[in-house]
């Protein structure tokens, strides 16, 4: 029996999504902090429509029709022309005809390379939202990180992705400016939410493996990695200046030292006092809290 290919990763909210490989690892695999495709030994590359349909019909034979929300993998697939999407799609939305949710990540480049029609056409064939990693929004963080995207692309990607119908969620990395270049990391990272106000904004803390490039950098002290306390003031001071009316904005992943959850703007003063009566806990006690925190990807 053909076996469906397993993807790497996928975001939290999708734990429960039938996950199908469109493209293997990241044709990018450039980002400093990331490196999650070297770790796990996943080097980039194509798959012909032909092996993905053959997943999906193989996906169905294993489960059945018993899925609600479907995620595609790997890191990009918004790299692959838009009449390869729409065929994956159509095979996807008649094999699965319970799905109420289609998503991918995305990278705001890929998206930005597509054509208005090209992203309508590959909503219309299905796809439901986009998880495109932001990180920042701040063009000396993203250079520095070689996050390979800018402010201005952020902006009119988002606004692309938004126009085509899609949910947008974009992915926010405290930390990633390190100690050096914080201040900029959220002013820039205000900018783009506030200008594209995406659907979703998902905070994670910067987590590094030392054999990351950027843990080569980190053990080169080239990098001042931001403190634990310094990323719960980074989070402090983004969503206070936020101005981004339904957005809804979640620290919805484990890493992360505190976790706020609300629609902007409506719960930010909520979201705020939850930050605030934690930065007033004894020291001992926050201290405690960050020493007992996992870092996890
Ligand atoms: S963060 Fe995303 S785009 Fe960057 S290397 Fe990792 S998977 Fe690729």
């Amino acid at each position: 029996m053909h076996m469906p290919e397993q993807l790497v990763i996928r975001p939290p909210s999708e734990a429960k999504s039938l996950l199908i490989r469109v493209i293997r690892g990241c044709d990018w695999n450039r980002c400093l902090f990331c490196g999650i495709y070297d770790l796990f030994g996943c080097a980039h590359s194509l798959r012909t429509l032909d092996e993905v349909k053959a997943d999906i019909q193989a996906l169905k034979a294993l489960h059945g029709d018993c899925f609600e929300t479907a995620f595609l993998g790997d890191a990009n697939p918004l790299a692959l022309p838009a009449d390869f999407l729409v065929g994956i799609l159509t095979t996807l939305r008649a094999q699965f005809p319970r799905l109420n949710r289609v998503t991918a990540y995305g990278r705001a480049s890929s998206v930005w390379k597509k054509t208005r029609e090209e992203l309508a056409a590959i909503h219309t064939a299905g796809l439901d939202r986009l998880h495109v990693g932001m990180e920042s929004g701040s063009d000396a963080v993203l250079r520095l990180q070689k996050k390979g995207t800018s402010q201005n692309q952020l902006i009119e990607a988002g606004a692309r992705v938004k126009d085509s119908g899609m949910e947008l969620s974009y992915y926010l990395l405290l930390g990633l400016g390190g100690q050096a270049l914080w201040q900029e990391h959220v002013a820039g990272s205000v900018q783009v939410i506030n200008a594209v106000k995406p659907h979703f904004v998902r905070v994670r803390r910067l987590w590094t493996h030392p054999a990351s490039r950027l843990g080569e950098k980190i053990a080169a002290g080239e990098f001042i990695p931001q403190t634990p306390e310094g990323t719960i003031i980074e989070l402090r001071d983004i969503l206070k200046d936020l101005d981004a009316q339904d957005t809804t904005f979640t620290c919805d992943h484990a890493n992360n030292y505190i976790q706020v959850h609300g629609r902007l703007n409506d719960q930010k003063t909520a979201m705020l006092s939850v930050i605030e009566r934690f930065l007033a806990l004894p020291d001992d006690m926050r201290r405690n809290h960050y020493e007992s925190m996992p870092s996890v990807i």
